[in-house]
């Protein structure tokens, strides 16, 4: 027999289903504005923090992909989410001594920026006998001490990553910095669709440009305006993170 949930969970379902529910029709919502249909948008989820069982509810309501972005989290979680229809990514930073412990559970690997680490993901992958999806996350507001390579970077670790024969490109990841104003965060979605133009146009061999992810709950409105098909929103559909 399925456990009773608690007042308290039960509060907490319904307040997840109604922030999807808003979700979701913004998402659409942005999408029409942009010339796209809403099932060209994927949302994925990002579950830092968040127990199974409410990921789990998540999931039932529709959620095609969810996201963690710590190695140890998400191997702690990793056998209790539900995952029959729903991916599991990686979004976090990643150090290549824990790529082992991911490589075979994760559908992608959205934060690659340099050729040492999608070097490792490939080799642990070919071991494996799978091919791992990964995105190229580009640091767009060139911060110091922030994870992605820098712009000017990214067509030589293209080059070198369409080499390895154990991933596959399939798109680009940012986080932006944080910006006061719409329109200044704006600048950095649409710096970063020109840049997933550009690779898409040149057809380059073993790269794909099929997801551009960005965009996250204060501002996945604007990445989708901007060009953005992949959002990854945490807070404004499980509520304010609380850190044990
Ligand atoms: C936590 C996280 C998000 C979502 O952040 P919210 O502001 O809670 O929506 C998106 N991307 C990454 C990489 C994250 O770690």
């Amino acid at each position: 027999m399925m456990e009773k949930l608690s007042t308290e969970q039960q509060k907490k379902f319904d307040d997840i289903s109604a922030n999807y529910e808003l979700i979701t029709r913004n998402i659409a919502l942005a999408a029409e504005e942009s010339g796209r249909k809403p099932s060209d948008i994927t949302l994925l989820a990002a579950t830092k923090t968040v127990e199974p069982v409410f990921i789990n509810h998540a999931i039932s309501l529709g959620l095609r992909a969810i996201g963690e972005n710590k190695v140890q989290e998400l191997l702690s979680k990793y056998d209790e989410y539900d995952l029959k229809n729903t991916e599991l990514h990686f979004i976090g930073h990643l150090q290549t001594n824990k790529v082992r412990q991911l490589v075979g559970k994760v559908s992608m690997i959205q934060s690659v920026d340099s050729i040492k680490l999608a070097g490792e993901i490939s080799r642990r992958s070919e071991q494996n006998g799978i091919v791992t999806d990964i995105l190229l996350e580009v640091n767009i507001g060139r911060e110091e001490n922030k994870s992605g390579v820098l712009p000017e970077e990214l067509d030589r670790l293209l080059e070198e990553t369409s080499s390895l024969s154990g991933v596959k490109v399939r798109g680009l990841m940012s986080v932006p910095p944080i910006c006061e104003t719409k329109t200044e965060i704006s600048k950095y979605f649409d710096e970063m669709y020109k840049i997933f133009v550009d690779i898409s146009s040149k057809k380059l061999d073993n790269i794909s440009m099929d997801f551009l992810s960005m965009g996250m709950s204060e501002d996945y409105k604007e990445a989708i305006q901007s060009g953005a098909n992949m959002v990854r929103v945490g807070s404004a559909l499980f509520g304010a993170r609380i850190y044990r």
